[in-house]
C-alpha cells in the first residue's frame, strides 16, 4: 500500500475555482484519495460492522491510520505531520468514513480538535510535547469544550481555572468528549473569569493521569458506537502553569477558530456516510426484482437515486471550497458552516432514502444502510447542531450584505 507519510511532496496551484470533480485534483490529492478508499475498502469496510456491533474501539485499525499519516494530515512534516492540507484532510475523511464512520470521526477529533489548536496556538514546547508523539496513532488526543449544562452555549462554560502558585487548579465536568477514554491529552476549555463570560476562558492542555483528572461512564450511542465518548471529571486537577494553550482568557477564540476547522471533517464524514449509502442503494437496486424487473428500472427508485447522488455532489463541492478557501488562508466561518450543514443533511437524507430503496433489507442489520442511517445523524448535532449553523451562516451573510 502507498503510505503517505513517505511519498507526498506538496505543490498545489489548485483554487477554489479550479476543483469540479477528483480528476481535476492535483496528483497528491489523488494519490491520498486512492490510498484512503484502498483501505477503507479492504480494512475498515469488512468490519464496521463488528466495531457497531461490540461497541468496539478500533485500536489496531487507528494505528494503521497513524502509520499512514491520516492522523495528523494537515500538520507540518516538521512536527511529525503528513505536510498536506485541509484538502486532502476533507477527500481523506470521506474515505475513511465511507468504510467505517466510527473511524472517521477518531480521525477527525485528532486531526483538527486535537492537534489543530496546538499546532496553531501552541509554543515550540507545547508542540514538541503534545504536537509531535500524537501524529501516528500512539497516542490520541481530545477536545472538550461541552459541559452537562451547556453545548451550543459553550460561552457559559462552568468549569474553572485558577492560578494557584506555578499551577492552574480545574474544577467542573466536560461532557460528550469523543476519544476521551483513549486520549492521552485533552484540549481543555475552562473559565478563569465568570463575570467576563466568553472573554474568561481560556484554554488547556491536560494530560491523561494526572491527579484530579477521572473519566464518567462511557455513553451508549446510536451510532458511530465504536467510537469512545464519555465525561472528564476534574476535581482541584492541578496543571503546570505553562500547559494554557495561547494567553489568558483566549480560549473562546481558540474554539471557535478551532471549530470552523473541524467542521470541514465532519462535512468529510458525512460525505463518506452518505456516499456509502447510496453506493449500498445501488448495489441493492439493480439486484431487487420486483414486477419482474430490477427496481432500478422504476422511476420512482431512480429519483431517489437522483436526489442522492445530485445533494452529495453539491455539498462536496460546498466542503472542497471551504478547504481550499482554508488553505489559501481566507475566513472560512461561514463556508465551513455551509459544508458541514449541506454534508450533515446530505448523510440523513441519504442514509434515510437507502432504507426506503431497500424495503425490510434496509430495516435489519444484515445490510450496511440501518448502521448508515444511525451514524448520519450524530453529524447534524456535534461540532455545532444545525440550528446553530443555520445561525452562523446567517449572522455572517447578514453581516456581510448589511456592509
Ligand atoms: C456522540 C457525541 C460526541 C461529541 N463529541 C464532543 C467532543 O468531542 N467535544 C465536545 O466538546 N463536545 C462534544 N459533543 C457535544 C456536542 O457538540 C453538543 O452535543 C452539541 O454542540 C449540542 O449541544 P447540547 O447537546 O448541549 O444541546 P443544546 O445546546 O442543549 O441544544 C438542544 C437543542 O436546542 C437547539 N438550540 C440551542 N441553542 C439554540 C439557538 N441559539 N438557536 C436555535 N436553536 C438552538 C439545538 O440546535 C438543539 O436542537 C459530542 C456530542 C455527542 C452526542
Amino acid at each position: 500500500m502507498f503510505t503517505i507519510r513517505q511519498s507526498f511532496k506538496f505543490a498545489s496551484s489548485i483554487n477554489a475555482r479550479s476543483i469540479v470533480s477528483l480528476s481535476h485534483l492535483p496528483e497528491t490529492h489523488q494519490m491520498l484519495y486512492k490510498t484512503c478508499r484502498d483501505f477503507a475498502d479492504n480494512e475498515l469496510a469488512p468490519i464496521a460492522k463488528q466495531i457497531d456491533k461490540e461497541h468496539r474501539y478500533p485500536s489496531e485499525q487507528v494505528k494503521k491510520m497513524g502509520e499512514l499519516g491520516l492522523l495528523a494530515i494537515a500538520i507540518p512534516e516538521k512536527y511529525g505531520g503528513t505536510g498536506l492540507d485541509y484538502l486532502a484532510y476533507a477527500i481523506g475523511m470521506e474515505e475513511i468514513s465511507r468504510g467505517c464512520a466510527t473511524c472517521g470521526v477518531i480521525m477527525t477529533v485528532n486531526n483538527t480538535l486535537y492537534l489543530g489548536p496546538v499546532k496553531n496556538f501552541g509554543n515550540e514546547a507545547q508542540k514538541k510535547e503534545f504536537l509531535t508523539p500524537y501524529t501516528d496513532g500512539d497516542k490520541i488526543g481530545c477536545f472538550a469544550l461541552s459541559e452537562p449544562g451547556n453545548g451550543s452555549d459553550a460561552a457559559a462554560a462552568s468549569t474553572t481555572a485558577k492560578l494557584v502558585g506555578d499551577k492552574w487548579v480545574l474544577n467542573g465536568t466536560k461532557n460528550w468528549i469523543t476519544n476521551g477514554p483513549d486520549a492521552s491529552a485533552a484540549i481543555v476549555f475552562a473559565t478563569t473569569d465568570k463575570k467576563l463570560k466568553h472573554k474568561g476562558i481560556s484554554a488547556f492542555i491536560v494530560e491523561r493521569g494526572i491527579p484530579g483528572f477521572s473519566y464518567g461512564k462511557k455513553e451508549d450511542k446510536l451510532g458511530i458506537r465504536g467510537s469512545s465518548t464519555c465525561s472528564l471529571i476534574f476535581d482541584d486537577c492541578a496543571i503546570p502553569k505553562e500547559n494554557i494553550l495561547g494567553e489568558e482568557g483566549f480560549g473562546f477564540k481558540i474554539a471557535m477558530k478551532t471549530l470552523d476547522e473541524g467542521r470541514i471533517g465532519i462535512a468529510g464524514q458525512a460525505l463518506g456516510i452518505a456516499q456509502a449509502s447510496l453506493e449500498c442503494a445501488v448495489d441493492y437496486a439493480n439486484k431487487r426484482i420486483a414486477f419482474g424487473n430490477p427496481i432500478s428500472k422504476m422511476q420512482t427508485i431512480q429519483n431517489k437515486i437522483a436526489d442522492m447522488a445530485m445533494r452529495i455532489e453539491a455539498a462536496r463541492l460546498l466542503t472542497w471550497r471551504a478547504a481550499v478557501l482554508k488553505d489559501e488562508g481566507k475566513s472560512i466561518t461561514k463556508e465551513a458552516a455551509m459544508a458541514k450543514l449541506a454534508a450533515s443533511e446530505t448523510a440523513t437524507f441519504c442514509s434515510h432514502q437507502a432504507i426506503q430503496i431497500l424495503g425490510g433489507m434496509g430495516y435489519v442489520t444484515d445490510m450496511p444502510a440501518e448502521r448508515h442511517y444511525r451514524d448520519a445523524r450524530i453529524t447534524e448535532i456535534y461540532e455545532g447542531t444545525s440550528e446553530i449553523q443555520r445561525l452562523v451562516i446567517a449572522g455572517q451573510i447578514l453581516k456581510q450584505m448589511s456592509q
